[in-house]
């Protein structure tokens, strides 16, 4: 196999050290490997995304001293990918339209006398399922309706898995770790994510896809074997085996790694301008000086 991998930001604010671990690791490995470096541009969310965080991502990243593969993906050159998937998706009965606002969500999930705490999963609060049952447009009858959330019927999704003949396990290979540790083998039976992840959003309501449909698309189209990233999205590659699987795509090799933490032992975010690595620059930082820091 041939190591492909990608780093895939999102231009919604400037690129910190935790961002420079995750790229320079994936550059070295592919490196190491004889393999290729690719950049993905994660701008689904035209309302968030920013050319000038992305022209400041290029200029981090060669600045750093990666080189990658041109041309550079960008996912918003690829919504009538993101729009086939989810009018198959659609047809196969695997979708519902949801009009839940967060607080609706919030409501409903919290609704429940005992006053526990809602369940929630890689995305958040999970979903109570309130939109589920509803009448409206039908698959085979009516085309996929537009501007609104579409979510996955994980109860259905989870059937279907079971149904492609293939093992009743969806499987990855880990070869770095989850936030407990795990690696090698992972083997989960998918009903687990009815519970683990719920009925995710797959489609926003004001724009085509969702960070999950895309992703797995992407790293299919992009032909990518190895995906290396931080371990906050081992719980998500359970969701991206699934849709592979419903999709038909590949699963590639993933490779969680650990997160670089701010002295309060916090994680880094994109507001956090202080550990920018714009900021280092500009403080006279050398590339080897970032390479130290996240201890590379
Ligand atoms: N845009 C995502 C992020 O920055 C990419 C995650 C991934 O590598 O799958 O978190
Ligand atoms: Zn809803």
């Amino acid at each position: 196999m041939t190591f492909r991998t990608r780093f895939a930001p999102s231009p919604t604010g400037p690129l910190h050290l935790g961002h420079a671990y995750s790229a320079i690791l994936a550059h070295d490995m592919a490196h190491a490997a004889g393999g290729a470096f690719l950049l993905r541009i994660e701008d689904i969310d035209r309302d968030r995304a920013r050319p000038e965080w992305e022209d400041q991502i290029y200029e981090d990243l060669a600045w750093l001293g990666l080189d990658w593969e041109r041309p550079v993906w960008r996912q918003s050159d690829h919504t009538e990918r993101y729009a086939a998937a989810l009018d198959d998706l659609w047809q196969a009965g695997l979708l519902y339209p949801c009009t839940c606002n967060r607080r609706d969500i919030l409501a409903a999930a919290s609704a429940p006398q005992d006053g526990s705490a809602p369940l929630t999963g890689p995305d958040g609060l999970l979903y109570p399922g309130t939109c589920r049952d509803k009448p409206g447009p039908r698959p085979g009858q009516d085309p996929r309706p537009e501007g609104v959330a579409l979510r996955l019927n994980m109860a259905v999704a989870v059937r279907r898995a079971l149904h492609t003949g293939r093992a009743a396990h969806l499987t990855f290979q880990e070869t770095g770790h989850g936030p407990d540790g795990q690696h090698g083998q992972i083997a989960f039976p998918p009903e687990d994510l009815t519970v683990l992840a719920g009925d995710i959003v797959l489609s926003r309501k004001d724009f085509i896809g969702s960070y999950h449909l895309a992703v797995v698309l992407d790293d299919a189209a992009q032909a990518i074997t190895h995906v290396v990233r931080g371990e906050d999205l081992f719980d998500a590659t359970a969701i991206h085996a699934l849709l592979q699987r419903l999709l038909d795509l590949p699963t590639p090799v993933y490779h969680h790694h650990r997160l670089i933490r701010d002295d309060q032992g916090r994680r880094l975010a994109k507001r956090d301008d202080a550990r920018a690595i714009r900021t280092y620059r500009d403080e006279g930082a050398t590339p080897q000086d970032i390479r130290t820091k996240v201890g590379l």
